[in-house]
């Protein structure tokens, strides 16, 4: 696992102010555990609010709209949510490439939005069951990824994480082995060292998601190339999420 382990936690549409007291406690651990770094993405109506309650841990937004303003009724832009404490923006998550439509294009524009408004990027990839069942699961994330990359990236090191969360495996209980982790981190780095060269590129941090746990994080960390994990369900509670981060901070040597 890369120097400083990357633990994210996406809330999803979940959460109301009574989940503060979960970011709270999950910021007052993190404290204690500075080998990890630790960010929440709450849903945008809590995004202010958990920004104002951390101290210790990273703060984004879970998508943003690639436009600046204007008449987009229900959409928010990534200056807004930089505005309301976002640090970064996930952008190209399964669930919004499946339930709204998302092409690469768009998730690449909303991409240029984020970096003009001064975040940081968490790209997510990932194919479906069955793409991996016809054995095209490298081919078509390292498509994704190089058409999701927003054309205005210049130092990715310091503006970029990749998320390969396999679809079949978000919130199914179901993972990849770590060989078949280890093998699609390898073919992200792998791009990433063409488009960007060597320096930059192994500086980005490459995360899996994916029905991460409290259980299974030691071993999924432990995967070739893997810099920490993007964690759905079991971000929503500060003790399993925390599980996760204690995994992170002891890792298993590989
Ligand atoms: C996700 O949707 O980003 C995710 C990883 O979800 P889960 O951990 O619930 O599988």
């Amino acid at each position: 696992m890369a120097a400083r382990p990357y633990i994210v936690g996406n809330w999803k549409m979940n959460g109301t102010r009574a989940m503060l007291s979960q970011a709270r406690a999950i910021d007052r651990a993190a404290q204690n555990m500075m080998k990890v770094e630790v960010a929440l993405a709450p849903p945008f109506t809590l995004l202010h609010a958990v920004h104002r309650e951390v101290e210790q841990i990273g703060v984004g937004a879970q998508d943003c709209h690639p436009g600046a303003d204007g008449a987009c009724t229900g959409d928010v832009s990534a200056t807004m949510v930089a505005d309301a404490g976002a640090k970064f923006v996930i952008i190209g998550h399964s669930e919004r490439r499946r339930d709204h439509g998302e092409s690469d294009e768009l998730v690449a524009r909303k991409g240029v939005a984020a970096l003009q408004a001064g975040m940081r990027l968490i790209l997510c990839v990932g194919e479906t069951e069955e793409t991996r069942d016809d054995g095209q699961a490298e081919a078509f994330v390292t498509a994704q990824l190089k058409a999701s990359l927003p054309a205005t990236l210049e130092s990715p090191a310091e503006s970029l994480t990749v998320a390969y969360e396999p679809v079949w495996a978000i919130g199914t209980g179901r993972t990849p082995t770590v060989e078949d982790i280890g093998a699609m981190h390898g073919a992200i780095r792998a791009v990433l060292v063409d488009l960007y060269g060597a320096e930059e590129a192994t500086q980005v941090r490459i995360l899996y998601g994916g029905s991460v746990n409290a259980d299974n994080a030691r071993e999924l960390l432990s995967a070739k190339e893997v810099g920490g994990a993007l964690v759905g369900g079991a971000s929503l509670t500060a003790e399993s999420f925390l599980g996760i981060v204690v995994a992170a901070a002891e890792p298993v040597e590989s």
